[in-house]
């Protein structure tokens, strides 16, 4: 069997920054720190740092007086914030800076007057954050259909932004179907969202055109990994988005299948060694990387931590 990855794959640097900053806070602070939501979308690393003393929460009023509170890098809602303050929490904020410079986009559009759209899926807490962070009401559009069935009136001053985590295709079609029914509407370049989500993209592009089958290590709750999985199934190969090694099937493969993997934002290399071993428990493999871009981004830790030399 031929094994193809894809290049770049896995985590991106607001992933490698908040995972640094809980166990950074575990060997600064001590054991127990708090993290408010699952610090990244995926399961092996939620665990690793459960073992480590961090204690995943949903809310802050699970979370003890005074205790070293972490918000995950999909960011939070103004009014959580406060309730840190009010409530003098220690608060490190792993928000990746990405998704905070969506936020600060859309406070800025929302001061300006602009009528805000926010193009995302209701449920993802990123979504939840950013619509909590804009001191104005926001419309959430999640597809074509929803941006066609918008009411506002023909000349209303109206400004986009959207979820990081979401398909660059499918996004810029929702842009371009506001963009007819509004053609005053302003926001960023959809090329400018996210460099990882990008790259991953098209890296998995790439990976479907040169393969018969992919597979995607990421968990079912990570919105970067599902899509990665769509855009392979998309493009006519079969795809599945796996855990890990244990997911695998052997009924998926012959000895001559040459298998794609990628692996979304917040799957930890590990994983994908994982199921490299996996499948080499079915037969010999032979195993390139695709050539894609290089990645050098990387985010400073949080303020209330002392950076690692
Ligand atoms: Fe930040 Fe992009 Fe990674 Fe999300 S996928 S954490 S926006 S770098």
């Amino acid at each position: 069997m031929k094994v193809i990855l894809a290049q770049p794959r896995g985590f991106c640097a607001g992933v490698v920054r908040a995972v640094e900053t809980v166990e950074q806070a575990l060997e600064q602070f001590g054991a127990p720190v708090y993290v408010r939501h699952e610090i990244v979308h995926n399961q092996h690393v939620v665990q690793t740092l459960r073992n480590k003393g961090a204690r995943f929460v949903e809310a802050l009023d699970e979370v003890p007086e005074n205790a070293v509170t972490i918000f995950s890098a999909h960011g939070v809602a103004s009014d959580v914030e406060s309730e840190a303050r009010e409530r003098q929490l220690r608060v490190l904020d792993a928000t990746c800076p990405l998704v905070t410079k969506v936020h600060n986009h859309g406070r800025q559009y929302a001061v300006r007057g602009y009528q805000l759209i926010l193009i995302g899926e209701a449920e993802h807490p990123e979504v939840i954050g950013t619509m909590g962070q804009i001191p104005a009401p926001v419309a959430l559009v999640r597809n074509v259909a929803e941006a066609q069935a918008l009411t506002f009136p023909e000349h209303t001053p109206m400004a986009y932004i959207t979820q990081t985590t979401l398909s660059v295709d499918d996004t810029r079609a929702v842009v371009e179907a506001l963009k007819q029914r509004y053609p005053q509407i302003v926001g960023p370049d959809t090329r400018d969202i996210c460099y990882a989500v990008q790259n991953r993209q098209t890296a998995v592009r790439a990976l479907s055109l040169c393969t018969d089958l992919v597979l995607v290590v990421g968990s079912v709750k990570s919105a970067n990994a599902m899509t990665l999985c769509d855009i392979a199934g998309a493009h006519g190969k079969p795809s599945y988005l796996i855990a890990n090694g244990n997911a695998i099937r052997r009924e998926w493969f012959d000895e001559r299948t040459t298998v794609g993997i990628t692996a979304g934002a917040s799957t930890p290399e590990a994983l994908v060694d994982d199921v490299i071993a996996a499948l080499a428990r079915i037969g010999p493999l032979e195993i390139e990387t695709l050539p894609g871009r290089e990645e050098h981004v990387q985010f400073r830790l949080p303020t209330g931590l002392i950076a690692r030399q």
